[in-house]
């Protein structure tokens, strides 16, 4: 058994969630890592075993509630209670209101907001026996300023914030730390699928004059997971190049 701290991050098959992991790693903790299917976890593994053999990855699925269940039990049986719980995992299903159905608008809410309820629901007791412990919540920047086409995602994400607000209230005392970190505009794959133009004139409106990396959102939950963010709960911190200064 490792006696580094445990730390969980979802989605950590590809993008910003890679990179959070990464981090972590480099950080002293020991990781485990999620993807949806048994051949993503299967590479995830691979990838995080190159930094040491007790990280270890595992098959998540947020949107679906029996399956977060018995992964989380599985979590803790297997490696134990984490310490640093990072809910990175999302998805976006765009289009203008007009044109958005139901499908997409339950789609993007189940895993992005009820997703992470789920995630807490499973871990929180657990994390509040343990007495220590951060979660760290990805929101957006479009949870903030909304954004044309994006109904479904912008609600999520304000949801996680307010969601993030509240449980930290509650679970501060026993020295849990429950925060955000709410990216600009990030190079991955769901912001690739964007078209030229689109990406061009997002990046006319970010003061830095670049696209975010996904060090740079890495980075940020870095801070909140240690030792130097305990007094910090309940806060969104923006990592956007200053595309939007609140
Ligand atoms: P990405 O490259 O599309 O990766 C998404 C990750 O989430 C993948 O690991 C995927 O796993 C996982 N995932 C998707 N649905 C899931 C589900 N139902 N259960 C568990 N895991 C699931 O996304 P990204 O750009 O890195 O974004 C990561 C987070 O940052 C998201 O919460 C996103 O909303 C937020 N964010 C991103 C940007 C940006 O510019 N990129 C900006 C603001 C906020 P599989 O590989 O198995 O599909």
């Amino acid at each position: 058994m490792s006696d580094k701290k445990l730390a969980l991050v979802t989605g950590a098959s590809r993008g910003i969630g890679f990179a959070i992991a990464q981090r972590l790693i480099a950080d002293g903790y020991r990781v485990i890592g999620t993807a949806t299917s048994e051949s993503g976890v299967d590479k995830l593994r691979a990838s995080l075993q190159e930094s040491g053999l007790e990280h270890d990855a595992l098959v998540l699925n947020i949107g679906d509630s029996e399956q977060t269940t018995e992964a989380l039990a599985k979590l803790q049986s297997d490696f134990g209670v984490p310490f640093v719980v990072v809910n990175n995992a999302g998805i976006t299903r765009d289009n203008l209101f007009l044109r958005l159905n139901e499908d997409d608008w339950n789609n993007v809410i189940n895993t992005n907001l009820t997703g992470v309820f789920r995630v807490c629901k499973a871990l929180s007791k657990p994390m509040l026996k343990q007495k220590a412990g951060s979660i760290i919540n990805i929101s957006s920047i479009i949870g903030t300023t909304g954004n044309a086409g994006q109904a479904n995602y912008a609600a999520a994400k304000a949801g996680l914030e307010g969601f993030t607000r509240s449980l930290a209230q509650e679970i501060a005392s026993r020295n849990i730390t429950v925060n955000c970190v709410a990216p600009g505009f990030i190079q991955t794959d769901m912001t690739d699928v964007l078209p030229e133009t689109q990406k061009e004139a997002i990046l006319a409106t970010i003061p830095g004059k670049r696209f975010g990396h996904v060090e740079d959102i890495a980075g940020a939950v870095a801070f909140l997971a240690g030792e130097d963010a305990r007094y910090i709960t309940g806060q969104t911190i923006h990592v956007n190049g200053g595309m939007n200064m609140g």
